[in-house]
C-alpha cells in the first residue's frame, strides 16, 4: 500500500464497504451491477488522501450520467471564478484556453467572451457530442501525456489550462500534470479545481468518497504533484461550490517563482487542521452519521411516512449504500436531469422521477442527497406550494428542516 503521488506508505483510515460506481445508473431494478471496496488511505509524508482500489475509466465512464446542471449556484461561482482568474490575470483577452473534463462545455461557453479560444476535452461520448452540439468545440477523449503531445502538434500551445473537479477523477495525477506541462506555454497557467480535502475532513463529508474520486486534494499535496512535475503552486482560491472547493494555480518552475501570500497562510492553517486526529475523527463521524441516520429513516418507515432523496448524485450513492438504506425505505429519486429519469439508483434500486412527481405527490419528508444544492432545492420546493415536506440535510451535521 503505497502512495500514489510521493511512493511512501499509506495508512488505511475509513472503509465504506462495497458499492458500485456511483454514477452507473440501472436501466431496470433488477439490473446486475458489480459493486468494488471504497476504502479510503493516508499518507502522513505528504498528507495525500487517496483510494485504495482504483477503477479502470472504461468501467467508470462507459454509461455516464453526469451532466454538469444549469443552476444559480453554479453560474454565481462561474462568475466568482472568472473574475479571479482575470483580476489576477491568470486569463486574458489572448488567452487559448484548454479545459479538461469540460462536460457539457458550461464553463467554457461562459469563459469564452473572455478569452481568444477555447477547447474542451471529455472521455464521456454522449457528453462530448452535447457539447459540439452547442457550438462548444470538445475532443472526446482522455487527456494524458500521449493526448497532450498530439494536441501540441497540431494546435500548439496553450496559456491557460483548466481542469475542474475532473483531476481527482483520474489514477494517475503524474500523467495528467506532465501532460499540462507538455501543452502549456513559457508564461501560462494551469488552473486546476478540486474538492479541498480539508473541508471534506472538517465537514464530515464521506459522501464525498466514491470511485471517481481516487484522490482528495490538500495545498501540501498537490505541491508534491506538481513540483514532482515541474510545475510550481503560485496561488489558491478557496469557495463554497460543491460544499468546499478549492482552486489551485500552478505555473511552470522558473528561476524565480512569484508566489502570492494566501499559499503560505493556508498551508499553515492547513498542517494544523488536516493531521491524523482530524482523519480519525472524521470515521468516528462517518460511522455515527451512519447509525444515526438509519435511525431516523427506521422511525419514518414506521410511521408510514413517504421519503423522496432530492438528487440522483454520485455523493447521494454512497451515502445511501453506506448507511444501507434503499428501495424499501425510500419511495424514489427526485432529479431535474432528463437524462437520469426513468433509471434506478445503483445498490439502492430507487428509481429516479422527475420533479413534477414530488410537485403532484408531496412526500412527508425529503432526505437532500444533493445537500450542497440545499438552498436552491428549499427555495424551488417552497416556491411551488409545498410548505409540509420537511428536508434531511445529512452534512456537515445531520439535521432537518
Ligand atoms: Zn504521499
Amino acid at each position: 500500500m503505497v502512495c500514489r503521488i510521493c511512493s511512501r506508505e499509506v495508512v488505511e483510515v475509513l472503509d465504506l464497504g462495497y458499492s458500485p460506481p456511483a454514477n452507473s445508473l440501472l436501466d431496470f431494478q433488477e439490473q446486475k451491477i458489480a459493486s468494488f471496496p471504497l476504502v479510503l488511505q493516508y499518507c502522513k509524508s505528504c498528507s495525500n488522501l487517496q483510494l485504495k482500489d482504483c477503477l479502470e475509466s472504461n468501467e467508470l465512464y462507459k454509461h455516464y450520467f453526469y451532466l454538469t446542471p444549469n443552476s444559480t449556484t453554479l453560474n454565481e461561482h462561474y462568475e466568482y471564478l472568472t473574475n479571479f482568474l482575470i483580476s489576477k490575470k491568470y486569463i486574458s483577452k489572448d488567452s487559448k484556453v484548454l479545459e479538461i473534463g469540460s462536460n457539457v462545455g458550461n464553463y467554457l461557453s461562459h469563459i469564452r467572451k473572455f478569452v481568444k479560444e477555447t477547447i474542451g476535452v471529455d472521455p464521456a461520448e454522449n457528453i462530448a457530442k452535447l457539447a459540439n452540439a452547442k457550438g462548444i468545440k470538445t475532443i472526446c477523449d482522455f487527456f494524458s501525456f500521449d493526448f497532450a503531445q498530439n494536441l501540441k502538434k497540431s494546435n500548439g500551445e496553450y496559456d491557460s489550462i483548466i481542469a475542474r473537479h475532473c483531476f481527482a477523477h483520474n489514477s494517475s495525477p503524474h500523467d495528467l500534470l506532465k501532460g499540462a506541462k507538455e501543452v502549456l506555454s513559457k508564461d501560462g497557467f494551469v488552473i486546476i479545481e478540486n474538492a479541498y480535502a480539508l473541508n471534506t475532513i472538517e465537514n464530515n463529508e464521506f459522501d464525498q468518497i466514491y470511485h471517481e474520486h481516487m484522490f482528495y486534494y490538500s495545498i501540501q499535496s498537490i505541491s508534491v504533484a506538481l513540483e514532482m512535475n515541474g510545475l510550481k503552486l503560485v496561488d489558491i482560491l478557496i469557495s463554497l461550490v460543491h460544499g468546499g472547493s478549492i482552486v489551485f494555480i500552478a505555473e511552470h518552475i522558473k528561476e524565480k517563482n512569484l508566489v502570492s501570500n494566501s499559499v503560505e497562510t493556508h498551508l499553515e492553517y492547513e498542517k494544523s487542521r488536516l493531521n491524523e486526529y482530524s482523519i480519525s475523527n472524521f470515521s468516528n463521524n462517518a460511522f455515527k452519521l451512519k447509525k444515526d441516520l438509519k435511525n431516523m429513516i427506521n422511525i419514518s418507515n414506521k410511521k408510514n411516512n413517504k421519503i423522496y432523496t432530492y438528487g440522483a448524485t454520485a455523493k447521494g450513492n454512497t451515502l445511501l449504500n453506506f448507511v444501507g438504506l434503499d428501495y424499501k425505505n425510500i419511495a424514489t429519486c427526485i432529479d431535474s436531469t432528463n437524462i437520469k429519469q426513468g433509471k434506478y439508483l445503483p445498490g439502492s434500486k430507487i428509481k429516479i422521477l422527475n420533479e413534477n412527481f414530488a410537485f403532484d405527490n408531496p412526500p412527508d419528508c425529503f432526505l437532500l442527497t444533493a445537500w450542497n444544492y440545499k438552498d436552491e432545492i428549499i427555495t424551488k420546493v417552497r416556491d411551488m406550494g409545498n410548505v409540509d415536506s420537511t428536508f434531511i440535510v445529512p452534512f456537515p451535521k445531520l439535521h432537518v428542516i
